[in-house]
Formats: structure tokens, sequence, C-alpha cells
């Protein structure tokens, strides 16, 4: 086994699919039990970045290891290809050469967006190979493959005939410089700073004597939303107190003998800030006492004449503000939720471009934002005319966490926009969507009360988007009331033309097409918007998992970074129960992200950034894959050139315990072979830890934990074997006789060792282990992919001799100081110049009756003294009551196996080596004649 692993891996891979080995798996596995890993689709528009590398690795250890339990692991690889990362792609191509998106037809600009994702799809597959991820990428699936936009286009339509899917009005995170609704998923929140003010409501039929007169304060961060207040919302459990200015500050916009109601417990910060220097509290309301009560809109008069109702809200603040919330049903969810509730209508008063329509009295034209994402005119506009109005208390700033594009990083707004929703409540989705995930198993367990909180609470599903690239909604509405047309029959001619020609169909055929005979297209709309990209890859279990009779559905496991609560899981979850009343998942795995060395978030401009690509160059994947295996991955995962430095050492070390069972199997024969019970106790203490790492296996595969099984791994290769049992059994390897029993003991160990290890590395370091494979199982057709994990005997297991190991090795370890401190004095040479003489209690006495003592401790002579150490003997604090004294070993040196002698001389014929050697010599010539 040569090293060069980015040289020998691409050798490899070549080899594998030469041999068609995912063709041989396949037909290999054909009847067992199904364990099918739905593939989270990556998004087709770039490299792959560490990220994406950790995701696929772990996916494909994962799939690796339970085919080798026994399992048919089929793996098939997906993208995502829809969506606005790709459309603004395009369209940034277009203004580079002047042009204009909108003047493009529409079918040529998404075949840009199909070549543009294909590209990139095909890049990402080699990169993914290359890291050894095994799957179908022949038969890969696709969201913009014809037969997966049909099943959409069929997926959509369950949810029109079900009566899920409606048209609402509705506030939704709307982004002016990309002119679209958003999905939750696409929202980052940054800090901004905010117009902060307090506004007067005037109290025109007071439910509470003590209101008469008096005005009611909201306070508000987005001024802008003042010509869209209808209602103000109160907190029933909150105590409001009615106070008079007696005297005002100067500069302060209140006066004397004004009459302001507040939440009780911000009084003070609220006078503070509006420069109120006397004040008395009149008189104290409990919230429940304010049902009823009617404000006006502090534009009264000036277009804004409709009553202001007092509601009550379990949303409301009281740590800053004022106690009262306006409500703009037209921008905020809460706001809209408690409108529905109490018949509060919802006006449109913001078009897409982020002006104020032209309905809007005083501030018709005015922008919200400006299309570079910039404040507009409207704030300002607000704020004097309430202040002409003398509504103003106060005003100020705050820096506060606001809702931006992921894409533009421009901030959003709520805004009320006809768009298209599945409802959480008409079909009881929510409900099903919660039994779902009591009944789904969650690694780590922590992410089911994560995504349930989110089911919980979320609004119904917005799903519609001023988009061009995706899936169209493929829809027809009555122009007379606005119905939305259902009839299977023609949700199957709109599936039937997608399957042939691709979702282009929705937009280039006569809606005759669809419609005729039975209906006349005069009286329909046909709806323009595309399908919420989340829709699309909630909905790949339905044109995978279950089309394709090699695979099942549901998924026996969904895989993804713990981001996906908010994405693919949340949406595959919500798109399965709709249409199918389940999950398509039984579990769900979440991963953390990685970061930098230094903990950081990888960034260009920190310099931390570790690429896949680089780290398979310089060092091979199967460094990169420990580095996966090696890692936590439940915890967010550090990586850089000091952590790889580690895993490349790590690595070599896997490697040198393979080269040496190589090295000492040459020409193993079953002739050769022992059973157990013909062995030293030495060799059943290796094959009852086997046993033990088999189980320890086995639990680690199940609960798809690997860290811990890799130390244990990592621990017996280097430690149990390498510097124990290797480093005893050399001089037998070595210096026996070929059919002395040690050896051919030790030699069928290390072929059961050779067997067992490449079988469980094979998952984690698939190249290395499929290279010692074949060094000793050559073969076209030949691999250790092909093979399953072994199955040991329980009879090998036992625990009494593991725990007389357990006492020797202790004992192994004070002798081994106590030498290396003879050798760093230069006392000695060679441990085998020395005899340890060890005073120790009875139950070392115990462990080592019968126990070949200067094979235990690589010396040519040992004993087990009585009576007390002297005071000057070697010990070692964490294993008390063991003593141990270094003594010369009496005779001459073994010229072959060095071991130091007095019978060495003894034999004339031979008059330089020991008498086992003169006899191991004497047999290997009469062999050889
Ligand atoms: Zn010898």
């Amino acid at each position: 086994m040569k090293a060069g692993l980015p040289k020998r891996e691409p050798e490899m891979l070549a080899r594998w699919e030469a041999m068609d080995l995912f063709g041989r798996l396949r037909q290999a596995s054909a009847g067992r039990e199904k364990f099918i890993l739905h593939d989270g689709p990556p998004y087709a528009n770039g490299n792959i970045h560490i990220g994406t590398g950790l995701n696929k690795i772990l996916k494909d250890v994962i799939n690796r290891s339970q085919q080798m339990l026994g399992k048919d692991a089929n793996y098939v690889p997906g993208w995502d290809c829809h969506g606005l990362p790709i459309e603004w792609k395009i369209e940034e191509r277009y203004r580079a050469a002047g042009k204009d998106k909108d003047e493009v037809p529409i079918v040529q600009f998404r075949q840009e967006c199909r070549e543009f994702a294909a590209n990139w799809i095909d890049i990402q597959r080699a990169e993914f190979r290359r890291l050894g991820v095994l799957g179908d990428w022949e038969r890969p699936y696709s969201t913009m493959a014809p037969e997966a936009e049909a099943q959409i286009v069929r997926e959509l339509g369950a949810f029109l005939m079900n009566g899920a899917l409606y048209k609402g009005a509705k506030p939704v995170m709307w982004s002016i410089v990309e002119g679209t609704a958003l999905a939750e998923a696409e929202v980052e929140y940054y800090d901004h700073t905010s117009t902060a003010i307090f506004v007067r409501f005037p109290v025109a039929e007071p439910s509470h004597p003590a209101l008469a007169g008096a005005e009611v304060v909201i306070w508000t961060t987005t001024p802008w939303t003042m010509p869209g207040n209808r209602a103000i919302a109160y907190g029933s459990e909150c105590t409001y107190a009615v106070v008079e200015v007696l005297a005002a500050g100067e500069g302060s916009r209140a006066r004397a003998g004004d009459r302001l109601v507040l939440l009780a417990d911000l009084l003070e910060a609220v006078c503070a800030e509006a420069g109120i220097g006397e004040w008395a509290v009149v008189a104290t309301v409990p919230g429940t006492d304010l049902a009823g009560t009617i404000c006006r809109h502090p534009l009264h008069g000036r277009g804004y004449d409709f009553p202001v109702p007092l509601l009550p809200g379990d949303f409301v603040d009281t740590e800053t503000g004022s106690g009262f919330v306006h409500i703009a049903p037209g921008h905020g969810a809460d706001d809209w939720e408690l409108g529905m509730r109490h018949g509060v209508a919802v006006p449109e008063t913001v078009g897409p471009d982020g002006l104020f329509v032209d309905t809007v009295p005083l501030f018709a034209g005015r922008a919200v934002l400006r299309p570079d994402g910039k404040e507009g005119d409207a704030n300002a506009a607000v704020l004097e005319a309430l202040a002409d109005a003398g509504a103003l208390l106060a005003s100020g700033t705050l820096v506060h966490s606001y809702p931006h594009s992921w894409r533009s990083k421009a901030p959003l707004i709520f805004r009320n926009t006809p768009q298209w929703f599945i409802s959480m409540e008409t079909t009881g989705l929510r409900e099903t969507a919660l039994a779902a995930l009591d009944a789904t198993r969650f690694v780590p367990a922590s992410g089911q009360r994560r995504l349930r909180g989110m089911i919980e609470t979320r609004p119904d599903w917005c799903i519609s988007r001023q988009r061009a690239w995706g899936v169209p909604i493929t829809v027809f509405v009555r122009r007379d009331g606005g119905e939305p047309l259902r009839d299977p029959k023609v949700l199957d001619r709109i599936a039937e033309a997608v399957a042939a020609e691709g979702a282009d169909a929705w937009f280039t055929s006569d809606p005759a097409r669809f419609l005729a005979p039975e209906y006349d297209p005069a009286d329909f709309e046909q709806v323009t918007d595309i399908l919420d990209v989340w829709f699309e890859s909630g909905a790949t279990h339905s044109f995978v998992l279950e089309p394709r009779p090699d695979l099942r559905w549901p998924a026996s496991l969904y895989l993804e970074g713990s981001d996906q609560h908010r994405g693919w899981f949340h949406s595959s979850l919500l798109e399965s129960c709709g249409t199918r009343g389940r999950a398509p998942f039984d579990a769900i795995l979440t991963h953390g992200f990685v970061m930098g060395e230094d903990g950081e978030k990888m960034s260009k401009s920190r310099g931390n950034v570790i690429a896949p690509q680089d780290v398979v160059e310089n060092h091979g994947a199967d460094v990169l894959r420990l580095w996966v295996v090696g890692s936590d991955y439940a915890e967010d995962l550090r990586i850089g050139s000091a952590i790889l430095k580690q895993h490349a050492d790590i690595y070599r070390r896997l490697r040198n315990t393979l080269r040496f069972l190589l090295g000492n199997l040459a020409g193993f024969s079953d002739a050769e072979r022992l059973a157990p019970d013909e062995m030293p106790e030495l060799e059943r203490w290796v094959l009852h830890r086997l046993v033990e790492m088999d189980q320890s296996l086995r639990k680690a595969c199940d609960a798809f934990e690997f860290h811990g099984l890799f130390g244990e791994l990592h621990g017996f290769c280097a430690v149990e074997l390498s510097a124990f049992y290797f480093d005893i059994r050399k001089d037998s390897l070595y210096c026996d006789r070929e059919d002395a029993i040690r050896r051919r003991a030790a030699r069928t160990v290390l072929d059961v060792l050779f067997d067992c290890l490449t079988a469980w590395l094979a998952p984690f370091i698939c190249f290395t282990a499929e290279e010692a494979w074949l060094a000793r199982n050559p073969g076209e057709t030949s691999s250790v992919h092909l093979r399953l994990f072994p199955t040991l005997p329980e009879s090998w297991r036992d625990d009494a001799l593991a725990e007389r190991f357990a006492v020797l090795r202790r004992l192994r370890r004070v002798v081994t100081g106590a030498i290396e401190v003879e050798r760093a004095a230069r006392r000695i040479g060679s441990s085998l110049q020395a005899r340890p003489v060890v005073y120790a209690g009875p139950e070392y006495h115990e462990a080592a009756r019968g126990i070949d003592l200067t094979e235990l401790f690589i010396t040519s002579a040992a004993e087990m003294a009585e009576g007390a150490a002297p005071g000057d003997a070697f010990r070692l604090a964490d294993v008390p009551g063991v003593a141990v004294v270094i003594a010369m070993a009496d005779g001459r040196k073994c010229e072959r196996c060095w071991q130091v002698l007095e019978e060495v001389g003894r034999r004339s014929d031979h008059p330089d080596v020991c008498g086992r050697c003169a006899d191991a010599v004497a047999h290997h010539r009469a062999a050889a004649e």
C-alpha cells in the first residue's frame, strides 16, 4: 500500500465505475429490507462548499453502513433547480448586456435558467463523486425535469381539490427591490435604524368614564403604516393609567392639561421620552375595561374619518413602547389575524413598487422604500402630517432587528397583496402535521421540539411568487366571483401537457387546450404566479420515492443541516401531510454548520475558508471523510489546516494498521488456521475485543452517531493493536517456526482482524479500505463494498479474560515505564536486555498465573517477586500497589531474535542463536529442500 491518496482515489473511482459497483450493489441487495435516505436537493448554482461536502459525506457513510448491515440502501441524489438565485443570475447577464428582462420572451428566459442549472448539476455531480459518494448518479432527480414538474402540478392540484388552497389578501414579507413576496426561509434579520414615534388617538366613545376626553398613546417603529391603521390592541391582563400632564418641559409636544392613556408600568419611561416634567395619575383602568372604546384616527378630518376600535391582543409588548399596539391589518401578521377576528377592514395602501397607491389620502405616490432599498419619503411625510395635526407626542430613533431579503440584503416590508395560500386550518393540516411529528424519530431528539414549535405557530403557507423561473400555479380563476376552477379533468390535461413539454406548456398553450370543451376560456383568468420553491422541494418525495419501485415511500431518513427545520423538513412535512396524511419520512437527522478553525463563520475576508476541492487535492477525500466521522456533527463543526493535519495523522495510523496486517499475512492459508480454543490467551483476548467492537459498531450505525465509534476504532488500532498486540507478537511473527502454534494463532487472528477492519472502515475511508481489501482479494469484480459487516461468534466473548487482561495491561504499563527510564539513562539499549522484577499485590499475581511475562513485557526474562519493594523501585501514580526494579538479563544476545538468554552458544551447530531460532532455521532449511 503506497501513500498518495490524491492520485490513487481517482483511479479507484474509475475502477468502481468500470465494474458498475453501484449496479452490482443493487443486484446483490435485491429483496433485502430497504433503507432509503431521501436526498435533500442542493441548489444548482455554484461549486460545492465544505457544508455541502459534509452533508453528502455523512449521507454516504450512513448509506454504506446500512448497506453493510444487510439492507438495500439505494441512494438517489437530486438537485433543486428553480427559484430566485438562478433567475437573478440570468437577469444580471441581461443587465450587463444592456437588455431588459421584460422584453425577452418568458420561454427564452426560462430556457437560459434551465441551461444554467443543468451546467451546475454536472459540475456538482463530479465534485460529489470525487468525495467517494456512492449513488445513482446516472439517474438523479431534478425539480426541473418535466415528469417532476408534472407531479408538482398534480400535488398542487390535490390542495386545490381538497379546499386547502385559497386566494387571499394577506400581508406578506415583500421585497420592493426584487418585486416579490419572500418565504420565511428567504428572510434574514439585521439591525436597522428606524424612526420610532408615540402618537395620540383621541377617544371618541369611551367605555370607561375616566377615558372621556383622553388620548390613547400608541408607539410604532414604522410611521408609514399609520395610513393603514384601523384599530389599536391592548393587553387584557395589563393595567393602564390615565395621566394628566401638569407641566411640559421645553421643546415637549405635550401640553398642560393633556390626558394620556398609557400602560401603568411604562408611564415614567413614556413621560421621560415625551419631555413631560410633571404629571398626575387621575385613574387606573384594568385592560378588560377598555373593551368597546372607540378612538378617532389621528388624521381624522384629513381623509381618515373612520372609527378605530380598541381590541384585545395577546402580543402586546409590556417592556417597550406605551402598552398599546397600533393595528394596520395590511402590514403585519398579528395585525391581520386580529383584524380578521374582529371584522376589521384590510385596506390596500402600498403597491408592489413600494409607493402609496392613489386612494391613500395625503400620501399617494410617496415611497416607503425606493427601488434601491433605501428609505423613501413616506416616513417623513407621515411624521409631518401627524405633527401638523397635533397628534405626534414624541419621536426618536431605534436600532432593532429588522427583516431583510437574504438575496439583496434590502429591508422588507409587510404588504397586503393578493397571494395563494395553503390553509393550516381548513383541512386540519396543522393537527395532521403535529401528529406526524409525534410519530417521527428525531436525531438529535431536540429537533422534534423545534419543528413542533414552528408548526404550532406558523401562519398559512403563502405559496405564490411573482417571478418567472419555476413551476407555475396552474390554476384558472372565474372572472365572475373569483373562485378557482376545481375540475380533475382540467388538472389532468395540464399535468399531461407539463409531463410532455415541461412547465413551459402553461405559458405557451392556448387556455382552451386545458379548458375546452367543458369551459369557455373567456370566463377564466389564468394565474401566472409561480410556486414557492419550497413547495417544489417539499414535493420531491412524490416524484422520487413514490414512482420508483427500487425506492420506498416514506423515506427511512431525511438528513440535512439544522436550518432545514425552517426549510425542507418543514415544507416536506406540510406537503405530504396535506396530500397523504402523514410525513414522507420515518426519521429526521440534523447536523450543525461548519465553522473555521477559530470557531468563526467562514468568510473570505477572515481568510478561514476551507474548500473541499482543496482538501481532496492536498490530502485526499479519505482524510476529509475521517474529519466528518471524527466530528460530533450534532454541534457546529470546525475545520482548518491544523485540524486537517491532525486527521491526516489519524489516517496514517489507520493505514499503518492495515499495512501491518497485509505485511504479516503474506502466504497465509486456511491450513494454518487455528480454532480459538487452541489459541493462547492473548489471541483470545483480541477476539473478545472484536466482539465488543462489533457491538459498538452496530449500535453506532443504528444511532447514526459515528464520532464515538470512530474514536473507539482509532484507539483500538493505535493503542490496543499497534502498541500492544502487534508489539508483543512481532517476535513470534518474525522469529517463530512457521508451524509454531503461537505464530499460527497470531496469523489466524491477523486474518480475522483484516476481515473485520477492512469492512468496518469501508463506510468511513472507502478508498483506503478498498485498496487494502484488493491487496489480498484481487479480481475484476472484487470490492470490499460488496461485503456485509462480518458476523462474529458470540462464543468469542470472554469477560473474565478481558478483566484479567485489563489487570495485566496495567502491570505492563508500569514495567514499560520502568524500562523507558533505563533506556533514557542509557543503562540498556533494548527492552530485551532487561529482566524486570515486579512487586505487586495478589490480584496481579493471580492475573499473571500461566502468562508468559517475558512475552507480555517484551523482555528476555521477568519475575514476580514476593515481599516489599525497595524504596527506589519505579512506580506509576495511577497504578497503585505495583513497583518494578529493572535488572539485567543474564546470558548472551541471540543474533536472530535479540533475546538475551543463557542458552545462546550452547549448541555447537548454531553458536550465535538461541534454541528456538536454531530450530526455526533448521526447519526453514528443511522446508526449502
Ligand atoms: Zn533467538
